[in-house]
């Protein structure tokens, strides 16, 4: 038995959903009735469909903790030319905080409470107990992997898993700007046009709103500005209840978090007050699922 699939196997014994990936560490892609999805996807997926393909097609879709399904003919000939190991986070009711670089985990180590750790080629994975959306590029450097999604498998790793930290739950919410850290200047603007496809104003109006808003942040200090960042988000949110969106409102909740944290508000609490002013506004916060 190859080395690859006796890994998945003891994956399974613990209930874990696997699946083979390719050489170039991919999901092996689909089989010639499922190529282009024209299958009409899995069950599982969020375009759900009926697809009952034997074969590991779909991705993460595929993932099984069946011994029957990860050992069946129809999964050999990938386990053959697997080049290693992946499992879906959300099925296992864990959730990966990719970190692909040293400044990735940095961030990490002063942001998020310490949790299960894995080495991986370049960075590291923070494992978290409970389930969430997955989201790329929540800084960074910094993926999401959870519900529909997968993760390369490299080991137990190291330390006590903990629950899903809010500082983590959040994360996805907003795009907050590289940098953003206490007593830093607020880091570049990121809010444009190409953000905001469904949004009536120009970019004009809407970066001058963010900066007074921004300014009138960092110009308060702690609880001072996590009120400040309130009413600001729940006033730019208002702009656009009117909007067909999307309006970039996670990049423009952003930076006014950024803004707060430079003046020292924990960044927990400045999504918070976002959160609070968006929904004020009207306008509705991204939810994430708990399980
Ligand atoms: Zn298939
Ligand atoms: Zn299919
Ligand atoms: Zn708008």
């Amino acid at each position: 038995m190859n080395e690859h699939l006796r890994e998945a196997l003891e994956l399974v014994a613990r209930g874990v959903p696997v699946l083979p990936l390719r050489e170039g560490k991919g999901p092996f892609g689909n089989c010639p009735a499922c190529a282009k999805n024209q299958c009409g996807g899995r069950p599982n997926m969020k375009s759900a469909g009926t697809c009952a393909c034997p074969r590991p097609c779909h991705g993460w879709a595929a993932a099984s903790s069946s011994a029957d399904v990860v050992t069946s003919a129809a999964w050999a000939a990938a386990w053959q030319r697997a080049g290693a190991v992946a499992y879906h986070p959300g099925g296992a009711g864990v959730t990966v905080v990719d970190l692909d670089n040293a400044d990735a985990v940095a961030w990490a180590r002063d942001a998020l409470p310490p949790t299960r750790t894995v080495a991986t080629t370049r960075g590291e994975h923070w494992i978290y107990l409970g389930t969430m959306q997955s989201a790329n590029g929540v800084r960074p450097g910094v993926d999401i992997k959870s519900l529909m999604a997968y993760a390369r498998w490299l080991g137990p790793g190291e330390g006590q898993m903990i629950r899903l930290p809010e500082t983590v739950t959040a994360l996805p919410r907003y795009l907050v700007p590289a940098g953003a850290v206490a007593s830093s200047p607020v880091p570049r603007a990121t809010w444009t046009r190409a953000v905001a496809s469904g949004c009536r104003h120009t970019e004009r109006y809407v970066r001058t709103g963010l900066d007074k808003g921004v300014a009138m942040v960092t110009g308060h200090r702690e609880q001072g500005a996590a009120s400040q960042a309130f009413g600001v988000a729940r006033f730019l949110g208002s702009l656009h209840q009117e909007c067909p969106g999307p309006c970039g409102l996670e990049t423009l909740g952003g930076e006014i978090v950024a803004a707060a944290v430079s003046v020292g508000v924990p960044e927990a609490y400045a999504v918070r007050a976002v959160d609070r002013g968006f929904t004020e506004a009207g306008i509705p916060v991204p939810s994430t699922q708990m399980a």
